[in-house]
């Protein structure tokens, strides 16, 4: 393989920069060129496509985003889109493709490698959410971010001796909730896959009060309850003051973390070497904290497992 591309895709994740910075310059390594795709799969539908070399990518490790911009591209899952890629891919010879994005992207880069383009995804999101790999691109930071705001949120909570409710992100998985959770020390943590119970939460609160607390945390997943309405009930029901705060797409922004610049340099090596070696259909994963790769098909049909350990270590010590 002589040229390959790059493309990031659906929500942006911070250390996205430092896989595509990793992947041009291990491309570079092995003789071969990249060419950076814009905004997601709709660039190689529009054609567009730049080049990029060892000093394009310098000055990004860094950096949070996604200096290829990213997109949702409703018009690469119709037939006419893909083969406008693959007509695309082709003007611009590249011969393979690296993915980064979350298990939509993955089904993208499945379907492009069943007509002819082989294509490695490497997991890019802040959620967590991908059953075939134990970490994603970008986590790590938002993790980071999340109890850098809920530390602040405590010092006020604690002053005033309140209930503070927060949101945080997670897209159906409560991997952000639970390991933050259990970072700033939060009363209870509410997560799609235990599921939510007012008055376990109430109890909770009323429990600990009685051992002495004076203000109480509670981090919940996006999509299992309104925060804001969740406040009012547990101030009505716990004579609280509470309040809620949405952190939004606040984790989403921010430089990457050590582990997320080095997770993502060893994860684009890795899908540039499949590519190098003609490997294609493939998915960048880690297990047991160790790079592997899964056929994205296989990849696609596993279940996400949730760390129940972790959650009954956070709720044992919130006490
Ligand atoms: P995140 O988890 O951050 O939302 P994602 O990769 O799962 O990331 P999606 O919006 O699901 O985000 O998918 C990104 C893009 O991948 C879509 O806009 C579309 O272009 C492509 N895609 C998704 N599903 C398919 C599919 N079944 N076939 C072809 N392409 C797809």
């Amino acid at each position: 393989m002589k040229t390959i591309g790059v493309l990031t895709s659906g929500g942006d994740a911070p250390g996205m920069n430092a896989a595509v910075r990793s992947i041009v310059r291990t491309a570079a390594s092995m003789g071969m060129t990249v060419k950076g795709i814009k905004r997601g799969y709709n660039g190689l539908i529009e054609n567009n496509i730049v080049d990029l070399d060892i000093r394009s990518v310098s000055d990004i490790i860094q950096r949070g985003g996604t200096v290829l911009y990213t997109a949702r591209c409703l018009r690469f899952t119709t037939e006419e889109g893909m083969q406008e890629a693959i007509k695309n891919c082709k003007v611009n010879g590249i011969e393979g493709l690296v993915v980064i994005g979350g298990d939509g992207s993955f089904r993208g880069a499945r379907d492009l490698s069943l007509r002819g383009i082989p294509c490695i995804g490497i997991p890019g999101t802040i959620d967590n959410d991908i059953p075939s790999t134990e970490y994603t691109i970008g986590f790590d930071t938002a993790m980071n971010t999340v109890v850098e705001l809920v530390d602040k949120l405590r010092d006020t909570a604690c002053s005033h001796e309140r209930c503070s409710v927060v949101e945080v992100m997670g897209h159906g998985a409560g991997d952000i909730a639970l390991q933050s959770g259990l970072a700033v020390g939060a009363t209870a943590i509410i997560v799609p896959e235990i599921g939510f119970d007012l008055q376990n939460v109430i109890d909770k609160i009323l429990e600990t009060k009685k051992n002495g607390r004076n203000h109480f945390i509670i981090v919940v997943s996006e999509g299992l309850c309104d925060a804001t309405q969740l406040a009012r009930q547990l101030q009505e029901s716990t004579g609280i003051e509470t309040r809620a705060t949405i952190l939004g797409h606040i984790q989403r922004g921010g430089n990457p973390t050590l582990r997320d610049r080095v997770v993502a340099s060893k994860m684009g090596y890795a899908a540039v070497e499949l590519l190098s070696k003609g490997v294609g259909n493939r998915v960048i994963g880690l297990k047991d904290n160790k790079i592997v790769d899964y056929d994205i098909f296989e990849a696609l049909n596993m279940v996400k497992s949730f760390d129940q350990e972790t959650y009954r270590l956070a709720n044992t010590i919130s006490i």
